[in-house]
């Protein structure tokens, strides 16, 4: 099951200006008293979903990754351009090259069946799993710098996808098993990047950028 991802309004704290309405309208819309209230969680993509938090000008919304609340506060440096030159940003583009090529040759297995296709599909596993392996030595450095509980959520998501993969590798010599398993896989990966691209990468880069310093060093003994 995917992360579960909750979006809260504060009635109280809305003055109904309607920028949610404007920036993600399949997930907000306004009652009689012009307050805002969510149609659907997951209406439009999380980047937008980020935007109408952050284009909040009272600060009313809230996400919630898995019960852990992310405030557009916390959001709101990294939206605005703030970067820092902490060692971790570059990793986190890396990881981020490495989520483009994941979701792109996993979304090509599962949408074009060829002769090569569980040589392929042995490939991306092994390089799904490398990804997962990399990212959670990094994961202990976020660790300082975001709510430990959302990193543990990430976490217990690539709990999934390995069991996404261990299931792929099981029935890989079954073509029509081998293809649900696939599109399983690319299902959760893909959901997993999102949020990682959305939330979990952004509240770090965004924590440097307030002066907030790591207590852990990067994998590849960097400081
Ligand atoms: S942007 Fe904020 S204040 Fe405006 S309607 Fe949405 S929640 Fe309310």
């Amino acid at each position: 099951m995917a992360m579960e991802v909750e979006i809260r309004v504060d009635r109280v704290r809305c003055i109904g200006a309607g920028q949610c309405v404007h920036v993600a309208p399949g997930v907000f819309d306004q009652d009689r008293e012009a307050k805002a209230f969510v149609v659907d969680h997951r209406g439009e993509p999380e980047e937008r979903i980020v935007h109408a938090l952050t284009a909040c000008p009272v600060q009313a919304l809230t996400l919630h990754v898995d019960g852990t609340p992310v405030a557009a506060d916390d959001l709101r440096d990294w939206a605005l351009g703030a970067r820092s030159d902490d060692p971790i940003v570059p990793l986190l583009e890396r990881f981020s090259e490495n989520h483009h090529e994941l979701r792109t040759g996993l979304a090509a297995l599962t949408a074009t069946p060829s002769d090569d296709e569980a040589g392929r599909a042995e490939e991306m596993c092994s390089m799904t799993s490398t990804h997962l392996r990399d990212e959670e030595q990094a994961y202990s450095a976020i660790t300082a710098l975001v709510d430990p509980r959302l990193v543990d959520a990430f976490e217990g998501d690539h709990g999934q996808i390995d069991r996404a993969l261990e299931r792929l590798t099981a029935v890989r010599s079954d073509p029509d098993l081998r293809g649900r398993a696939m599109a399983a896989l690319a299902t959760i990966v893909d959901d997993h990047i999102r949020l990682e691209e959305t939330v979990l990468f952004p509240l770090a880069l965004a924590a440097l950028a307030r002066g907030r310093s790591r207590v852990e060093s990067l994998p590849g003994g960097r400081a």
